[in-house]
């Protein structure tokens, strides 16, 4: 049985990993749940799974569970308990959970992407360092766990990494009818189920470059080496080639059951009866195609972050944040994201080598930028 602990249990992976917690009663003993927000959500899921320790981020409500302890996202992540700590939450709320278990050992099921892209040099090192017992990093993000599910037997590393992307709701639009998207126009997604953030990253192909950053640290690649491929049904999750030019890919329904459960069964596998099957007979082709980088500049910004390194993946993060904010307040146009973005990256004073509070020094100033932007 695996004690684990969701960080983000409210959030759209929370939620998912909970419903592979409820298919498989008899793997898992939940120790710890952690939100920030949908209090009702949280005190369902406080009586439906009894865990030890809970947390949420407004201290001042009562939760009402005279069986569980309040705890920390900090104290959850060190518990001697939890064998395995779910990273479901969202920007950088999780970072010092991430950094306090990597010292702790544990096994962190790390779905949120901004802690990689922003901290990874740090984290990765961390993760290296010699602790009494060792950290993993086990991806959540369906690309990173298919290319993990791909290197597993191989012992030599690949030549490539492709990275597949849906394309997202606007694929093959012109920069001019990208100009006039709307919100819900962007938070229809055409195979994935994700939270709103993720959704309109995916449409802006944001949500691509942050996993090139991502994909760089969790696997050590060098950004030329890292390639991505749109692939429109989101069947093929990702590839690896390898150095005598063999390609292995990881295939599966579009759900974020399959990489959240292979990230807790691994190293095995488990039967889950509620996990669709591909259907074969439905499926009479897989398309690829290669991207296009002038309709969707985001892709080439974050890409350009992340080469760049030291604190312009932060600042990348922070902007966007904020940037996808105002357009879901229909504050500003779709376009707008990709502008606001590449203002304020060009305005910042990068520091190299950063440590954690230079990182999140950036975020700050990021925020503060983007706040100030006048269309
Ligand atoms: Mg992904």
């Amino acid at each position: 049985m695996k004690k684990i602990a969701v960080l983000g249990s409210t959030g759209s992976i929370g939620q998912q990993t909970l419903d592979v917690v409820r298919a498989l009663p008899d793997k898992f003993k939940i120790i710890g749940l952690a939100a920030g927000n949908n209090i009702d959500l949280l005190k369902k899921q406080i009586s439906e799974f009894a865990p030890k320790l809970v947390y949420y981020r407004d201290r001042k409500i009562k939760l009402n569970a005279d069986s569980c302890k309040l705890a920390t996202m900090e104290e959850m992540a060190i518990h001697p308990e939890v064998d395995i700590l779910i990273i479901a939450t969202s920007g950088k709320a999780s970072l010092n959970a991430i950094m306090a278990a990597i010292k702790a050992g544990k096994k962190i099921a790390l779905s949120n992407k901004e802690p990689l892209v922003m901290a990874g040099e740090i984290i990765m090192a961390e993760v290296k360092k010699d602790h009494p017992s060792q950290a993993e990093i086990l991806p959540v993000d369906s690309e990173h766990s298919a290319i993990w599910q791909c290197l597993n037997g191989e012992n030599l590393k690949p030549a490539r990494i492709i990275l597949t992307a849906s394309g997202g709701p606007f694929l093959r639009h012109s920069t001019a009818q990208l100009a006039e998207v709307t919100a819900e126009q962007a938070l229809k997604h055409p195979s994935w189920k994700m939270g709103q953030k993720v959704t309109i990253d995916s449409a802006t192909l944001m949500n691509k470059g942050l996993e090139v950053i991502e994909a760089h640290w969790l696997f050590d690649m060098p950004y030329d080496k890292i390639d991505i491929l749109i692939h429109p049904q989101s069947i093929v999750h990702s590839m690896i080639e390898m150095q005598d030019g063999s390609v292995k890919a990881q295939l599966s329904c579009p759900d974020m059951r399959f990489p959240i459960q292979y990230a807790l069964s691994y190293p095995g596998r488990w039967q889950n009866p509620t996990l669709p099957k591909l259907d074969w007979g439905r499926i009479d082709s897989l398309k690829f195609e290669l991207p296009d980088y002038d309709d969707f500049p985001c892709l080439k910004l974050a890409i350009e972050a992340g080469k760049r390194g030291g604190t312009y993946p932060a600042v990348l993060c922070a902007a966007d944040e904020m940037a996808v904010d105002l357009f879901l307040k229909k504050k500003i146009g779709f376009s707008d994201i990709a502008k606001i973005i590449e203002q304020i990256l060009g305005r910042h004073q990068n520091t190299t080598n950063p440590k954690l509070a230079d990182i999140l020094a950036a975020d700050e100033w990021g925020r503060a930028e983007a706040s100030q932007w006048k269309s």
